[in-house]
């Protein structure tokens, strides 16, 4: 069972194993925590991107999956990439966004990850409400069961990270 923290701020400086990219399926780069990423950690994340599209990921990365690659110059070693569900009135995504977590961990896991660090996936243009995305979060992590010793999960505003807290009471 992992260690879960909560920090506030940019996950881009966050010293973990591994960071997560709430990317989309193009794995081509984006806004929000994915433009933070491939800004920060430069180019070479984009070229393996690139590289995945080529070879493994011709059509992209599915909603719930996960891939690993190199964090370029963030103090993490790998970035794992997954795609988030666009959040929908009528249509219940929240399994699929709990897959995002749990497929992260597993990823880490077998890579021999001691330490991770997860954004709030889903929770800015793709448009979860943000309670809830934070209860999903907290509870796929807690369902896990990782091997991963330490779960970091960041929070962008401290509004974020007072709902996070309060989740994993
Ligand atoms: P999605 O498309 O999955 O909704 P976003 O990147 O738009 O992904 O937003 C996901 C969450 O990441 C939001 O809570 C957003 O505020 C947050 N975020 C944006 N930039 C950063 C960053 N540099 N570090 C940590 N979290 C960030």
């Amino acid at each position: 069972m992992s260690g879960i923290d909560v920090i506030t701020g940019d996950i881009t400086v966050v010293d973990t194993d591994v960071i997560v990219n709430a990317a989309n399926s193009s794995l081509l780069g984006g806004g929000g925590v994915d433009g933070a990423i491939h800004r920060a950690g430069g180019p070479a994340i984009l070229r393996e991107c690139r590289l995945l599209r080529e070879t493994t990921l011709p059509s992209g990365l599915e909603t719930g999956a996960a891939v690993a690659t190199t964090a370029g110059d963030l103090p993490a070693r790998w970035v794992i990439h997954t795609v988030g569900p666009v959040h929908s009135a009528r249509d219940d995504r929240s399994a699929t966004l709990r897959e995002c977590y749990i497929r992260s961990l597993r990823l880490a896991s077998s890579l021999g990850a001691r330490s991770i660090a997860f954004p709030l996936i889903s929770g800015g243009a793709y448009g979860w409400p943000l309670d809830d995305a934070v209860d999903q979060q907290v509870r796929a992590v807690k369902d896990a069961n990782s091997t991963v010793e330490s779960v970091v999960l960041v929070a962008f505003s401290e509004k974020i990270a007072d709902l996070t807290r309060r989740a994993l009471r």
